[in-house]
């Protein structure tokens, strides 16, 4: 196992706190090549796109060296230029996290913002610049932006910039910063233009990639691939929606960082579903009891960072939901090999942001497995995935035929009312029950056993109703609970943990039995004695039952 990290890469021990206390658990392989070459003071030429971490792989070692030399403080030593605005304010604003605890000032200047406002900040000084190229000559004219002081210059989404017609932009920002400086030049292509320009201005530089080495799709696991394009705002809805949609016997969320780990967990679990968190920041004993609740399916869903997760051994994982774009080909490969096991069909999920969608195509050729793009499922599509999910229960009920007890109950009514129309409404009520997530009425209740979580989500892998059995004997005749658990246990073999609650009335006493097993324990009662006499034993009804 790679056991590189934050720290084993050599950067400052602030740094390492900034990354760890966004939830970062370790490198992407593009921090894990760049930073090293960086931090030795080598150019490099990165091949990465969004979305592989980039921006900490040349910020990071950026910081560390700038914040070395406090006597410079205040004279823009750092310069990153950047195609597009958005870029230069993201960009601004992960440095800006990043050099938390230091006090490295971090100016973005882009076009279609005031002037005279970017004027004030680079004047009040400014360590590190982001910039868009076109501002940048503007504020190069007017003097109010010096480059001569630069230490570590960084092209970012180089090749967009050539696409946009900045070439001749760069060239001229190139020209005024200082010969000795360190050069660092990212693009996810590289045209001939942009070649000719990294071979003019860095200086025999480390070039590093994260080309996936390609696998041969038959050694793929069996696995649905689906990727819904979600924009980050909505993707919190956008799961909760695939998760209802999907119902997954027992899943993986795959998150980036502890953090979103933690809101994901914390949001889903607020929803009713039995999620549970795992990252590397939990201690052994809390990360064991939660792959001790997943394990024995009392979690259904695990929300986890790629760290913790490896070396993990599930075998029963459904479907695996990246909630993220994984920053690197390898890492999808290896989280959809959670699913699909032993020949079974697997599903996996990605919600991609829009940006992203340039390292999905990556995926799909590394995989050289398509990854289909689906809409998200619309209200009617849930609720047609409901009905048929009743139906295909209604089925099975239907071909096991043990519900003998109910028949009467739907023949009386059958003297009153339609059979169809009684067949229907007891169908609406399921519906509704599972809509709303009120009680449901009684043929259709199901236990909400104690290690589910806390909300009212109807599962579909619910325990079966009880229904509860009457026996002619109670307290009069000294009839405790343990009589009536041992009669049932021992005479009918049903195992005790599978009964309900029980009550002992004066001269009736009730138990709570699992509906498929009335008829065998009614029989099995009926042949034997309890403490010692022959007693009255029948089915009463059956009835929601809880704990
Ligand atoms: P970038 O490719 O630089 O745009 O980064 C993509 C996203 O990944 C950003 O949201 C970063 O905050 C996040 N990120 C970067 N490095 C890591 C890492 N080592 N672990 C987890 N998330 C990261």
């Amino acid at each position: 196992m790679d056991t590189t990290n934050f720290a084993t890469l050599g950067l400052t021990s602030s740094l390492v706190s900034a990354v760890t206390a966004l939830g970062y658990e370790e490198p992407t392989p593009i921090q894990r090549e760049a930073i090293p070459f960086l931090l030795e003071g080598r150019d490099v030429l990165g091949q990465a796109g969004t979305g592989t971490g980039k921006t900490a792989a040349f910020v990071l070692p950026m910081l560390h060296r700038l914040a070395k030399e406090s006597a410079k403080r205040g004279t823009t030593r750092g310069f990153i230029l950047v195609p597009t605005r958005e870029l230069a304010m993201q960009v601004a604003e992960a440095t800006h996290k990043y050099a938390k605890g230091q006090t490295l000032i971090v100016v973005p200047i882009y076009g279609g913002a005031p002037m005279d406002q970017q004027i004030r900040s680079l004047r009040r000084g400014a360590d590190i610049v982001v910039a868009t190229p076109g501002r940048a000559i503007d504020h190069l004219k007017r003097g109010t932006l010096s480059l001569a002081a630069v230490q570590v210059l960084v092209l970012d989404e180089a090749d967009e910039m050539l696409d946009m017609g900045f070439a001749d932009d760069l060239e001229a920002i190139l020209e005024q910063t200082p010969e000795g400086k360190q050069t660092a030049l990212f693009a996810a292509t590289f045209p001939k233009r942009l070649q000719s320009i990294a071979a003019k201005h860095l200086k025999g530089p480390a070039r590093v990639t994260i080309a996936a080495e390609k696998r041969a799709a038959g050694k793929l696991p069996k696995v649905r691939q689906t990727a819904y394009i979600v924009a980050r705002p909505q993707k919190m809805q956008a799961l909760d929606r695939i998760l209802e949609y999907e119902d997954p016997q027992s899943a993986i969320v795959f998150c980036r960082t502890r953090l979103e780990v933690e809101e994901v967990t914390e949001t889903l679990q607020a929803h009713g579903y039995g999620a549970q968190a795992i990252h590397g920041g939990m201690l052994q004993k809390q990360r064991d009891r939660v792959m001790g609740l997943f394990r024995s399916q009392k979690a259904d869903i695990l929300v986890a960072t790629d760290v913790a997760a490896r070396g993990l051994d599930i075998e029963h994982v459904s479907h695996v939901f990246n909630f993220d774009v994984p920053l690197s080909p390898e890492v999808y490969v290896h989280r959809i090999g959670r699913t699909g096991r032993a020949g079974r069909e697997g599903v996996a999920i990605t919600i991609v942001d829009p940006r992203q969608s340039r390292l999905m195509r990556n995926i799909e050729s590394l995989t050289r497995q398509k990854v289909e793009i689906a809409a998200l499922p619309t209200t009617a599509d849930l609720r047609a995935r409901r009905v048929s999910s009743t139906i295909e229960a209604l089925r099975a009920t239907l071909a096991k035929g043990e519900f003998s007890e109910l028949r009467s109950v739907v023949e009386s009514l059958a003297q009153e009312f339609d059979v169809v129309d009684i067949a229907a409404a007891s169908l609406a009520m399921l519906d509704d029950s599972g809509r709303s997530g009120a009680p449901a009425p009684a043929a259709a209740s199901q236990t909400d056993t104690a290690a589910e979580p806390p909300g009212d989500r109807q599962r579909s892998d619910r325990p079966e109703p009880f229904a509860i059995l009457k026996i002619g004997a109670g307290a009069n005749a000294g009839i405790r609970p343990g009589d009536l658990v041992g009669a049932i246990a021992g005479e009918a073999q049903i195992d005790s943990s599978l009964l309900g609650r029980i009550k002992i009335d004066d001269d009736e006493s009730y138990v709570e039995v699992p509906a498929s097993k009335m008829r065998d324990i009614v029989a099995a009662l009926r042949a034997t004695k309890i403490r010692g006499q022959k007693v009255f034993v029948a089915p009463l009804e059956q009835r929601p039952a809880r704990r």
